[in-house]
């Protein structure tokens, strides 16, 4: 067995990243959009697997917390503008 082929093999497979779900998850929840958008199963079906833990805001209070973000509502939203539509409507995180 060559000495180079098991560098090699350390190099091509990045940390197993993929076998640690939850802290993958976590990780991902706190660096992304949590709770800025309404939960869109919550919305529609009223309810969520997912539960308190579930990444986006499953009441308007939850989402306005994340609203006082001092970069809400500071930019007039593309879309509305050029199309005269935004599918965010009121959640739009832009003026419209
Ligand atoms: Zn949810
Ligand atoms: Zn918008």
């Amino acid at each position: 067995m060559q000495g180079n082929s098991y560098l090699h093999f350390c190099n091509v497979i990045p940390l197993p990243l993929q076998n640690l779900p939850a802290m993958a998850h976590e990780n991902e929840i706190k660096q992304n959009r949590y709770k800025t958008e309404l939960c869109r199963s919550f919305e529609e079906l009223n309810t969520c697997k997912y539960g308190k833990y579930c990444k986006f805001a499953h009441t308007r209070l939850e989402l306005n917390h994340v609203m006082q973000h001092p970069n809400y509502k500071t930019k007039q939203c593309e879309k509305y503008h050029v199309h005269g539509y935004c599918p965010y409507g009121v959640r739009c995180k832009f003026i419209h």
